[in-house]
């Protein structure tokens, strides 16, 4: 996204009489032009609807200045409509000699911060002193407003938190305004005309909004690509993850056309981490959003053609064409394909939990959910490093977090430094031998049912946050029929397709399958979704380095 310039504040000047409100802008444009957008408007209703897409566009009003003797809605009128949108702005009336007293009056009503007379002329003496001092006044206590996308919604909303996950994995600044909790949200969603029960709401610096859009318009407006540029690469990646964007760095850097096709955000995995500390050259570590806008960078940089959203659902072979067929129904074909879809959380199966995913229930979703959480009681469910991190991640903002672990502790499953951390963290408790057993809530999370496998026990707690973190697997059922994988769904490549020293089925060259390279020549699987792969973002972006090596081998023979 191309980041905006601050907009300038608002100076709204309002009038029936259209000389003198041709005139009152003349003399402001002139003086002020350069620091303030001055508006007009002929009444006072059509005053309010300027002020209402000021509001909706997030930008300032630093000044009103009105006429108080106006059919229909008078200046005073309008100004204690205005002000409940900015309190802040500088409220001056124009008046005739004949309204002073009226003048006089408003300055306890809507507290007007001056009268003028008109005529004003000459403006040097009698218009811009007054301004001047009223606009530096303003200017001193102004605090620009956040000038990103704004997403107005319910906190319990799956909707929401889809938008919200959205924008934050793919490094979009936002600010959540929460419907139940924010009088401005309310105000917003009605100057949108937006009914309560169609929310989320999603609102972006141009004045444009989307009422619950999906990724894809969002994608489309933020300046996200989701359409290749050819029909044909060298090589196409599927999977922004660390073994996809490491990838895409060699193969770029070593003159490879190449596209990289990603379904949610680049990072993958990664990307959700709150931080990586085992990560070579990172001594402190680093947030798998910052690891992500790195190497990113690194990849456009080199020249690589990032595509994303957009889901790769098939894939078949045609003498040496590789082509992958797109969600959208379009294709795209290679010399080359590499997969390196990962792996996702798996879903945990108990009673209630379906309904409740995305209202209280989050698998992984940590950095997205913390602030929310602030000074509640969350329970994390895993034992695993992803849990561990998010456990340390919530003990900043949560009252309290309780990790729940199936085992005896943490330390078969988790790195000692992150035991270590936990150990030391006040606010974190790991309650071991337990199992969640069933989830309750009506519209959100209210409780959750652990049974504790050492003493049999069953305890029902009140919760509104519960965080899951118990594994993950790949998805390539979409890759069924085409190359070879485990019962499980992870790819076999190099050595481990072979069978009593025999090709796998269909192979159809003299040569063994390079390493990384799967059941199907020039077709490459790497990081987790690999079978027998080390889940590690090291091992994954080494993984990628290695497999453009075969990649050239490949090519050299086609
Ligand atoms: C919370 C968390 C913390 C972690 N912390 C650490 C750590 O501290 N240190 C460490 O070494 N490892 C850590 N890991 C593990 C590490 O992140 C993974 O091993 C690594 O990300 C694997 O990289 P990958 O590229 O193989 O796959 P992934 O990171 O899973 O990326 C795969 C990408 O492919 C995309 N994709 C999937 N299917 C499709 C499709 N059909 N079309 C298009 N795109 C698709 C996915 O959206 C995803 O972005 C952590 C994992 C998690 C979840």
């Amino acid at each position: 996204m191309t980041k905006r310039l601050q907009a300038k504040p608002t100076v709204l000047t309002v009038d029936d009489d259209p000389d003198v409100l041709r005139a009152i802008e003349r003399d402001l444009r002139q003086n002020y032009g350069k620091r303030f957008r001055v508006l007009r408007a002929n009444s006072g209703v059509a005053a309010l609807e300027v002020v209402k897409q000021v509001k909706l566009r997030n930008q300032a009003v630093a000044m009103f200045l009105v006429d108080q003797r106006m059919p229909h809605m008078t200046g005073v009128e309008f100004l204690q409509q205005a002000m409940e949108l900015f309190p802040e702005a500088k409220r001056v009336l124009l008046t005739a000699y004949a309204d002073t007293d009226a003048a006089i009056r408003a300055i306890n009503m809507v507290k007007i911060d001056y009268y003028l007379l008109k005529p004003w002329h000459p403006p040097d003496e009698n218009l811009y002193p007054v301004l001047n001092d009223l606009l530096d006044d303003w200017q001193a206590s102004f605090h620009p407003q956040f000038e990103g996308i704004r997403v107005i919604g319910s906190r319990w909303s799956p909707q929401s938190h889809q938008i919200k996950d959205f924008l934050g994995r793919n490094l979009v600044p936002y600010q959540w305004l929460d419907i139940e909790a924010d009088s401005e949200a309310r105000r917003l969603v009605t100057y949108a005309k937006c009914h309560a029960a169609h929310l989320p709401l999603v609102l972006l610096p141009d004045g444009s909004h989307f009422i619950k859009p999906t990724n894809v318009e969002i994608a489309e407006k933020i300046g996200l690509r989701t359409q290749a540029q050819l029909p044909f690469y060298d090589l196409i990646i599927v999977g922004a993850g660390p073994a996809g964007l490491a990838a895409a760095v060699y193969a770029t850097s070593e003159g490879l056309s190449t596209v990289l096709i990603e379904r949610e955000a680049p990072g993958g995995q990664a990307g959700t981490s709150s931080r990586i500390e085992n990560y070579l050259g990172f001594p402190v570590g680093l947030s798998g959003g910052d690891l992500t806008r790195r190497a990113v960078t690194q990849a456009k940089r080199f020249g690589v053609e990032l595509l994303w959203p957009q889901e790769v659902i098939g894939v078949r072979v045609e003498d040496q064409y590789r082509i992958v067929t797109l969600a959208d129904g379009s294709e795209l074909s290679c010399h080359a394909l590499i997969i390196a879809t990962g792996v996702s959380y798996r879903l945990l199966n108990v009673p209630g939990i379906k309904q409740l995913t995305g209202a209280g229930v989050y698998y992984g979703a940590a950095k997205t959910e913390a602030i929310a959480c602030s000074g509640e009681d969350v329970f994390i469910v895993g034992g695993a490093n992803s849990a561990g991190q998010a456990a340390m991640y919530f003990s900043k903002y949560a009252s309290s977090v309780t990790i729940l672990v199936r085992g005896d502790s943490l330390g078969k499953s988790m790195s000692k430094y992150l035991c270590d951390q936990i150990e030391a963290t006040k606010n974190i408790s790991v309650q071991t031998y337990s199992t969640i057993i069933e989830v309750k809530g009506e519209a959100r999370l209210e409780a959750i049912t652990i049974a504790n496998s050492n003493s049999g026990q069953k305890q029902t707690f009140p919760a509104t946050s519960l965080f899951i973190f118990v594994g993950a697997l790949p998805h390539t059922n979409w890759l069924e029929g085409v190359l070879e994988r485990d019962e499980q769904g992870f790819i076999l490549t190099g050595p481990d397709l072979k069978r009593n020293g025999r090709h796998p089925q269909g192979w159809t060259l003299k040569r063994d399958p390079f390493l990384l390279e799967t059941s199907v020549p020039g077709i490459f699987a790497m990081g987790d979704v690999r079978y027998g792969s080390v889940k590690r973002v090291a091992s994954a972006v080494g993984e990628g380095a290695i497999a453009v090596q075969f990649i050239h081998q490949y090519l050299s023979k086609v």
